[in-house]
Formats: C-alpha cells, structure tokens, sequence
C-alpha cells in the first residue's frame, strides 16, 4: 500500500491541472482499496454548498453537477467534523442520504476523510462500498494521506480560478497565503529561478527561437555521450563487465526515440529545451516508477539522471545573462542572495520563495533593498507561473498569479499610497532621529549581506550598526586571504568614515555554509555555528581580525563585534586572540589600534549572562532574529513554524529587559540589531526600555524615524508597561497597532490605512 500511495502522490504531483489530479485520484484510490466507488466533493463556500468534482464509479455526467447544500448527509458531516467518518452500515446512520442523481445505488461501506488546509476544510474524498464493510486503519491512514496532498492543488486551483471555472460560477480570486517578509507592493511579471541541474525546478516557457532549442538540446546530448565514451574509457579496467553494460544502457537511453523525439516535438510544440525536457524524463521516468518489478522501477532513478546531466549541459549553454522583465518579480523555491543580486535594482518589483520567512537571510536582505517580498508561499506552483503577472503584497505575505481586475486596481492604487508614503518619507532624510521631547536615537545601518558599492541609506544613516562579513567567504571557493578581505572592509569603512562601522566576525554555519567548508549536521542552528567555528579554527580567525585592524588604520572608526556567544570563555579566548593579532601587526609596523569590542546576545545563554559579558567587552548588541528562535524553539527559516515565530512574545520582551539591566550595572550601551529594529511598531517597546541604538536594513531607516520623531519617549514607556502586562504576542501586536493608529501612522504597517 505504501509503494502505491508513493506512485498515486507522484502521479497527482506531475498532473498539469486539478481536474486531472482528483480524477487520477478517484480512480487510483478505488483500485487500490477495491472499493465500489471513489468520489471527491470539494466545498464551495460562496453558493454553500458541496460538489461532486470527481468520481469513478458514480454516473460521469453527474460530476460537477451534483450539489449538495453544506452541511448535509455524511459528506457534511465529514466537512463538520475536520476528521475521518468510517462506518460499515452507513444506510441505517440519521445523516445518511441517498443521491438518485448520481446514479448510487444504497450501500453500507463509507469512508469520508477530510481534505484540509489551514485548518480549513476544503472538501471530503470518500469510498463507498455497497455490502457492509469496515476500513482498515491502512486504508484509513492511506486516504487521509492522499487527502491531504489534494489540499495543496485545490488551493493553487482556487486562487488561480481554475477552480471557479470548474464550478462555473464567478468565486473571486483568492491570494495564495505566505508570510511578510518585506513590505511594500510588486506588481509584475514573474520571472522563475531556479538551482543549477535541478529538473523539477525548470519552468515552462516559450522559445523565441524553436529550432534554437532544438539545435542546443541535441548539442547537450552529444556532449552527454562523450561525456560518457571519455568515462567509460577512463573506468573500463576497472569495472566489472555487468556494471560497464550500465554505459551501454544510458547510450541507448540517450540515443531513444523516446527521448530524442519526445523532446524535440515538445519543443515544437511551443516549450524550450529545458522545460521540454523535463517533461520528457518525467513521463519516461513514470513509466518505469510503475513497473511492478523492482529492478526495472530503479530504472527511474537512471533515466532522471541521465535528465539531470542533459539539463547541465543545457544550462551551461544557456548561461548567458537572464532576461529580466522591467518589472520583474522574482520566484523560486530558493532563491539566493546571488540571485537577487542579479537582477538590475530598477527592474526588480518583489521577490517570492515556496520556502523560508521573513527571518531568513533572503527577507531581511529584501527588506534591506526595500522590495516587496513574501517568502513561505508553499502552495505556489513555480514551474507553471514563468512569464504570468503576479502581485506580491508584502504586507501580509499574500501572492496572487494572474489578478483579476478588481484585485489588480485595488492594489495599483495601495501600490500608488505606498509610493507616497515613500515620497513622504524622503523629506525626513537629513532630519535627526528625535522623539518629540528631545531624546536623540542613533540608527545605524545593517550591510553586507549583498555586495555593493555604496549601500543605500549612507546619508542618513549614523554609520554601520551590523557589517556581515559571510559575503566574501560565500561567494569564493576557498577562503579569502587577509589582503582581499582588507580591501573589502576598507572600503565600507572609508565610505562612512568618521561615522562608526561595525564589523562583525564571521557568522558562517546555521543557514549560512560555506560550498568549500563542508559541515554535515543534524541540527545546524545548534551546531558549528559563528563564534565556535572561528574560535575552532583560530587562523580562520586571526586573519579576518589582523585583516580588519589593517583596514582601519587611520580611520579610527572600526567597533568590533563576536556573533553567537553562548559563554565568558569564549569571550575571554577570542579577546585573546584580537590582542595576539594586534600586538603582531604593532611589532609587524603596522599602525593599528585596538577598537571597541562587543558581543552579540542572540543566544538565551547570553541573556542570563549579560552582566559577566558587559563587564568584558565596550557594547552589547542584541540580535534579535537568532535571539526569538531560540528563545521560543522556531526555527528562523521554517515557514511550517513561522506562525510561532514572533518578537512580541512576553519571554523576548522580558529577555530583553533582562540584557538592559545586565548592562547598565556596567555602564555598557546596548544597540539592537535584528530585525526588529527595523519594525514600526517595535519602536515603542525598544525606546521604551531605554535601547541606546538601532540598526537596521536601509528600507526600514525612515519609517523607523518617522515613528521617533512622532513620539515622545514617556509615551513609548507607558506602552511597554502595558505590553509587560499582556500574556500573549497577538496582545502585544494588537496594542502597538493601536499604539501607531494613535499617532496616525498605521500606513507603515498597513497598507491603505
Ligand atoms: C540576529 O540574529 O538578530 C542578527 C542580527 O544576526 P543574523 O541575522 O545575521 O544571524
Ligand atoms: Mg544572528
């Protein structure tokens, strides 16, 4: 049963459109548990009522047209309930009902299993037999599994409005749901990205040129085959005859008409090599994945390799520089810093993942660039969206493909509000970060996350709060020497100069590895990770601290900072090791000075022990995206915990007293640099216990002023006492909403307020 329900998810996961996939469903679900009828309704909301979307073995002609009002006979019941119904004489249960329409003769076998989504119960999948029958709890378990991978299609089918054409009504598009993770509207053309040799991830789209797909895609395939002849000369000594036959079976594979011609008429029939291709492999490699026999099904596994070699040579072909539409939303399942930075800033409206959250590295380098990005939009179909028109609300983390009218002018005109506020904002630039009774509050800026010249918000900001450094030693294949890093955080400290940059060390592991630094661990956020590494690797270390001593020579503007700090000891080591590096380079006759040095807190460990890290180092700078993770147990990137994940949580705000506290007894200043810095609302709660600083991505610095100079700093404290007293985090949002309504301007949260 296990081996069908892998084939039937497979089957339904390569189905072009809904329809397909709920017959392929109803006719796979039947034949597996030899049932006399399989049937999914599916629930439309608007018209309340159930309707018949799939079945085999009730007449044909009565799908789709078979409705039944919500609520009623066992489906609703199912629909009621959110859970399994398996009865095995349902004729004599008070909510039976027998349907003449459909042609359903009285029987007693019933199994409902709900289909779910958020909570949301979007239809029932039910197995009907006509004697007395009781599902096994395989049976039970194997109709909830495939249920709940129906649930993913039909929201995608919703919102894109298949759905409403199915139901032939007018239901109004609905937006597939993500989370925040950069405010602001994109209105735009998607454009998908996608990992190298990854077939599943190759869009469709449309060739300028057919017979130029068709001259690269042989190309490849000859390039395969040498790659193959070059190999299996180079290993014929070496292997056993039976394995060297497996070069002889990928030769025929390549040389197939299956594969040759299969993929040469999809490509005339309007798709390019890649997209082509992958249809090609996927329907080969489905072929064998339902073969019965167990050697012949590991066949599959060959022939998607085989795919995934042709596409490299295809894409190594193609790695001309991408296309990018004027206004181009970018989509992927993962898309990278590299990817991002790709694309020419003017051309870029919104960013879209299928994973990740506004904690990610990816959100905060999109708030950072101030474009509109929602990131966790699981159900978003990437390989079906290349080239459509697509508004990402960043707000609220909604993505709708294809807007219809009403959705699309509702949103260019919240679009042309944001534009002003922007506009608005501008004026602020050159004015001080005051509250409105004179308490002056530095913003700084956070950089380094992508490389660029001149980093924007230089002007208005009072210098950098957080410098990244994993960028250089993400972007090479080996580490970089102390000479090339110099260069690097000279030039961001040159370019703020007199202003304070703050350099910190390198934070690598956790969502952050190196391709050349290989680490295999369970769990990487609480594993090799910023400090422990470089204090594991001591000339990693040294090299990064003497190359940026030497880049601060004569600037006298460098702040040193240690990321991920759990313990004194490794304070006291890595204090070690900075005067080691300095005392050499004095003796080496280089002029450098030892900078202020200061830790982040970003780990509860750190928090209880603010006072013994204060009493070491100069300043305190809490990060609070590694610091809400681990406080609250949500991993930052994990869109199925995002939910969890939220800094107004009680233990984040009583955390965060804790470190001001800790801090003061030594006179020490404590800056926040996460992400919450950055959020409006946060303002009040921050201000309100007495945070020194802030820094944050460019995008956010003039909301974040605007709200400074809008208050006073008595008003922020009243706030937080009261936040102090709410239990939960929906609480604490709900009164900082109030708090910025107060002061007229929920619109740098809200859009259109
Ligand atoms: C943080 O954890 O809050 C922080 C600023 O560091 P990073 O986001 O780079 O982990
Ligand atoms: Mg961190």
């Amino acid at each position: 049963m296990l081996e069908s329900l892998r084939r039937i998810v497979q089957e339904v996961n390569n189905a072009p459109d809904l329809q397909l996939a709920l017959d392929i469903i109803v006719r796979r679900v039947k034949q597996a548990v030899g049932a006399d009828v399989c049937s999914v309704y599916l629930n439309d909301f608007e018209n309340h009522r159930h309707v018949l979307q799939a079945s085999e073995g009730l007449r044909p002609d009565a799908v789709g047209r078979v409705r039944l009002e919500l609520g009623r006979g066992l489906i609703g019941l199912v629909s009621e309930r959110a859970e399994p119904i398996n009865l095995d004489d349902a004729a004599n249960h008070p909510r039976y009902e027998c349907i003449i329409d459909t042609g359903e003769e009285r029987y007693h076998g019933f199994l409902g299993a709900p289909i779910i989504q958020n909570r949301k119960v979007l239809g029932v999948l039910v197995l009907r037999q006509r004697r007395r029958r009781h599902f096994g709890e395989d049976e039970v378990t194997f109709v909830m599994t495939l249920a709940s991978q129906l649930a993913g299609a039909i929201t995608f089918a919703r919102t894109s409005g298949e759905l409403a054409r199915l139901q032939d009504d007018g239901i109004p598009q609905r937006f597939l749901p993500g989370l925040a993770a950069s405010s602001g509207i994109g209105i735009g053309e998607a454009v998908v990205v996608y990992p190298p040799a990854d077939l599943n991830a190759v869009p469709d789209r449309r060739p300028d040129d057919p017979e130029v797909e068709v001259h690269e895609f042989r190309r490849a395939v000859g390039d395969v085959i040498q790659d193959l002849e070059r190999f299996a000369a180079r290993t014929q000594n070496h292997l056993r005859a039976e394995d060297m036959a497996l070069f002889d079976a990928w030769r025929l594979m390549l040389e197939s008409d299956t594969l040759i011609d299969g993929t040469l008429s999809r490509i005339r029939a309007g798709n390019w090599a890649p997209g082509a291709l992958r249809e090609t492999i996927t329907e080969h490699a489905r072929v064998f994945d339902n073969m019965d026999d167990a050697y012949l099904r590991e066949r599959a596994s060959d022939v998607r390799d085989l795919g995934r070699c042709i596409l490299m040579h295809l894409q190594n072909q193609a790695a001309g520089p991408v296309e990018y539409a004027p206004r181009t939303i970018l989509v992927g399942e993962e898309i990278s810093a590299m990817q991002i930075a790709d694309v020419p800033r003017e051309r870029l409206v919104g960013i879209v993942s299928t994973t990740g959250s506004g904690a990610s590295h990816v959100g905060i380098l999109a708030r950072g660039m101030g474009i509109p990005a929602a990131m966790g939009v699981s159900d978003l179909p990437v390989s079906r969206i290349e080239g459509r028109e697509m508004v990402v609300d960043g707000y609220r983390g909604r993505v709708y493909v294809s807007p219809g009218p009403a959705v699309r002018s509702e949103y260019q005109r919240l679009a042309e509000d944001d534009a002003a506020l922007t506009s608005e904002l501008q004026t602020l630039r050159h004015l001080p970060a005051e509250t409105t009774d004179g308490y002056l509050v530095p913003l700084y800026l956070n950089t380094g996350l992508v490389s660029e010249a001149r980093p924007l918000g230089i002007e208005e900001s009072a210098g950098v709060g957080l410098y990244r450094t994993e960028l250089p030693f993400i972007v090479r294949d080996s580490f970089p020497g102390e000479g090339a890093q110099m260069a690097n955080y000279r030039q961001v400290l040159e370019l703020f100069a007199p202003r304070p940059v703050t350099i910190r060390t390198l934070d690598i592991g956790g969502d952050k590895p190196l391709p050349y630094f290989p680490m295999q661990e369970a769990n990487p956020f609480l594993g090799w990770r910023g400090i422990r590494i470089t204090l594991d690797q001591p000339e990693i270390f040294l090299t990064q601290v003497r190359a940026i001593l030497r880049a601060a020579i004569g600037l006298d503007n460098l702040r040193l900072l240690l990321p991920m700090v759990s313990t004194v000891g490794e304070v006291d080591d890595a204090l070690l090791l900075i005067r080691r590096a300095h005392d050499e380079l004095l003796e080496e006759g280089y002029q450098v000075k030892m900078p202020p040095i200061g830790v982040m807190i970003e780990v509860p460990a750190a928090v209880y022990q603010t006072e013994a890290l204060a009493r070491r180092v100069d300043f305190l700078s809490v990060g609070t995206n590694d610091l809400t993770q681990y406080l609250l147990a949500v991993d930052r990137n994990n869109p199925h915990v995002a939910k969890l994940y939220n800094e107004y949580h009680p233990a984040v705000l009583r955390a965060l007293l804790q470190i001001l506290t800790g801090a003061k007894l030594h006179g020490r200043e404590v800056s926040v640099c996460g992400e919450m810095a950055g959020d409006p609302l946060a303002i009040f709660l921050l201000l309100g216990m007495g945070v020194h600083s802030l820094s944050m991505g460019a995008g956010s610095l003039l909301r974040v002023k605007r709200v400074i100079r809008s208050i006073s700093r008595a008003r922020a404290r009243e706030v937080l006492k009261v936040a102090l007293e709410c239990e939960d985090a929906g609480a604490v949002r709900r009164l900082l909403l109030d708090a910025l309504d107060g002061v007229g301007l929920g619109a740098l949260v809200r859009p259109g307020k």
